[in-house]
């Protein structure tokens, strides 16, 4: 049998999936790509077509999984990822999360392959802990708009530890607090796109309710990196991934404006119901078990992203 380990990457034309799947192409891998497209997008994994360690399915995981051949390692990382995806698309939403991990999870006990979860600092809620340990329990609305992501990961995280335990299954859950780079979708409505978009467009910043909402933005590579490395790790509770260097919304709009060079207005808009107030990682028990921490500076995450949204509107028109 061949040294070559094989990766199953879901959701690998998104954002987060297709930098996954280069990194493990990178380390050896061999990867079989799997998205149904809903929110992933074909552009984010072009640059391996010909790739002979990589193959791409088409394939809703919220059916049935069937792979011939080895897999060691199964990530699931199809999701849609956006406060504005959670309105329109609720039930897939709840669907890829919950049947979706079913299945994946289904697919890693028939090989006997290690499984990852992509899980969220969504399971934290609108936190009433700052910053949020992995202990802590959450404040989750079940039926806010909100409630069909943060539920179907929260139930996703239960069916993982439930295979773990009752199947002796090799499990890992990473907690992944926002993240931003390049190959987000520019549409999604998340802060990063979209106030980079409008800077970019000439049209104002949407800072939503005063803007005094804080979140922590963590470089795409160095997400990656402690993922990665979570995967080779023999830890099987949630893990919190994420850069602890925190900000209000109005202070991230100005930055944007300050790496873009543009003076634009920035206007408020109302606040999405249950935003949460207050998101910081604490990241020590990533620094002990995986011996990680954030590495890409602020600025240098942002010129690249703003980089690569340039091109891409260059591209667009
Ligand atoms: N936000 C904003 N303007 C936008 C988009 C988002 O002010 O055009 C705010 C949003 O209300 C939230 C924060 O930015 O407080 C981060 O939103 P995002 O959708 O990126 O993800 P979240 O962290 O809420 O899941």
């Amino acid at each position: 049998m061949s040294a070559q380990k094989t990766a199953v990457v879901t959701g690998a034309a998104g954002f987060l999936g297709s930098h996954l799947t280069d990194r493990l192409l990178a380390e050896g891998y061999r990867v079989i790509g799997m998205d149904n497209l809903v929110t992933g997008n074909v552009r984010n994994i072009e640059h391996l077509a010909g790739n002979p360690d990589f193959d791409f399915i088409k394939h809703d995981v919220t059916k049935f999984i069937y792979l011939p051949g080895r897999v060691d390692l199964i990530f699931h990382f199809a999701s849609p990822a956006s406060p504005i995806d959670y309105l329109q698309i609720p039930i897939q939403t709840l669907k890829v999360s919950s049947l979706g991990t079913h299945n994946a999870l289904g697919l890693a006990k028939e090989k006997g392959a290690t499984f990852l979860i992509a899980s969220t600092s969504e399971c934290y809620g609108d936190p009433l802990e700052h910053p949020q340990k992995e202990t802590y329990w959450g404040n989750v609305n079940p039926i806010g708009p909100r409630g069909c992501y943060d539920e179907a990961k929260r139930f996703a995280e239960a069916m993982t530890m439930a295979y773990h335990r009752a199947h002796g299954l090799d499990t890992k859950i990473v907690r992944i607090f926002n993240t931003y780079g390049p190959r987000m979708r520019l549409e999604d409505g998340r802060v990063v796109p979209a106030f980079i978009g409008q800077a970019l467009q000439g049209q104002p910043l949407t800072v939503f309710g005063d803007g005094s909402q804080t979140r922590s933005f963590c470089y795409v590579s160095d997400l990656i990196d402690g993922i990665y490395r979570l995967s080779q790790s023999n830890y099987h509770e949630p893990v919190n991934i994420g850069n602890p260097r925190e900000m209000t919304v109005l202070q991230f709009a100005q930055e944007i404006l300050k790496h873009t060079g543009t003076e634009l207005p920035i206007i408020h808009k109302e606040l999405p119901t249950d935003d949460p107030k207050v998101r910081q990682p604490d990241i020590s028990l990533a620094r002990t078990l995986l011996g990680w921490e954030p590495k890409v500076a602020f600025e240098e995450g942002i010129s690249r992203t703003v980089a690569y949204f340039r091109d891409f509107l260059a591209i667009k028109s």
